[in-house]
């Protein structure tokens, strides 16, 4: 891993290796925790921006809120301290983990005085699913698990315990060939993948699932105001799994997929088996946008 040289621990930098917990931190033991995944990416002016870390912010406080957790310090505060680990990480461009957990303290299973605590930490992450993947499209299977239903899982959080459910659907499709899982929601609709958002395109209509069972993507937001912008039509709507099968094109959103075209779902080429037009154009904005080159989004950088 091509690690940032400090990392943020309430409130204060540490070295890389000294950036330790307690082993009886709660949070290790019951996943009742709440993170973020950001992007920095180094702009053509060689600087280098966060793409819509306000957003990811809310969202972290948004998802403890769900979680009953008290973040002891303001979003100004963290939006600052997320720029702060960017700058003394001495990356240029990389991935930002904010995480909130809960502290050693009772070990039961309520937690009433554990110090809810923070830490932010920056690393270099190319493309997630492979520069292949980016590129020419990635195979995806979809997984005998489901995703968490909604009275269980809560999907609106980026709850740490959540990604259990991920990482088991992302394991056994990895293991059968396959480079990233599609989990379907409790009643059988297409949901999402085990860290992104999904789309597809028929007859140049956009669809997205809607936000019941899937996390509140912020690229997937992005994506959506890049496609009406484009004057591309979308609709937020549940679909089945055969009905992505007979899509036109495929991809999968998110911070740390970007945006990664679907080429085949469970031994199906989607359209042509390769990245079609509208997959293409989105992706090309979409890297311009956080890369710096499209003046139209940049409300959207926060510049370091
Ligand atoms: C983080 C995540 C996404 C993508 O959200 P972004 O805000 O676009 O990064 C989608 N689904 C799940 C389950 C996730 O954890």
């Amino acid at each position: 891993m091509d690690k940032g040289k400090k990392i943020w621990m309430d409130g204060r930098f540490v070295d890389w290796d000294d950036a330790n917990v307690h082993i009886l931190t709660h949070t290790l033991h019951y996943g009742l925790g709440v993170f973020e995944g950001i992007r920095c990416y180094r702009c053509e002016d060689g600087r280098s921006a966060i793409f819509r870390l306000r957003e990811h912010t809310e969202r972290l406080f948004a998802s403890a809120h769900i979680a009953l957790m008290e973040i002891p310090f303001t979003k100004d505060e963290i939006n600052e301290a997320t720029a702060e680990t960017m700058r003394q990480s001495g990356l240029k461009d990389g991935y930002i983990r904010p995480l909130a957990y809960l502290g050693a303290g009772s070990m039961g299973l309520f937690p009433k005085n554990n110090p809810v605590r923070v830490a932010i930490a920056a690393w270099a992450w190319g493309a997630y699913l492979g520069e292949e993947g980016l590129a020419n499209g990635i195979k995806v299977k979809i997984s005998s698990l489901c995703r968490n239903h909604v009275n269980s899982g809560m999907s609106k959080a980026k709850l740490v315990g959540n990604y259990v459910n991920s990482i088991l659907a992302k394991r056994e499709v990895v293991s059968a060939g396959y480079d990233e899982a599609l989990l379907l929601d409790t009643e059988g609709y297409v949901s999402e993948g085990s860290g992104e958002n999904i789309f597809m395109v028929k007859d140049g209509v956009l669809k997205t699932t809607p936000l019941t069972s899937i996390l509140q993507g912020i690229t997937r937001d992005s994506v959506m105001q890049i496609a009406r912008d484009k004057g591309i039509e979308i609709k937020e709507q549940r679909f089945t799994r055969d009905e992505l099968y007979i899509a036109d094109e495929a991809f999968f959103t998110g911070t740390a997929a970007e945006v990664t075209p679907i080429s085949e779902v469970d031994k199906r080429k989607i359209g042509k088996g390769k990245p079609g037009p509208v997959t293409k154009e989105i992706q090309n904005i979409f890297f311009d946008v956080v890369k710096g080159r499209n003046k139209d989004y940049n409300k959207w950088l926060w510049y370091l």
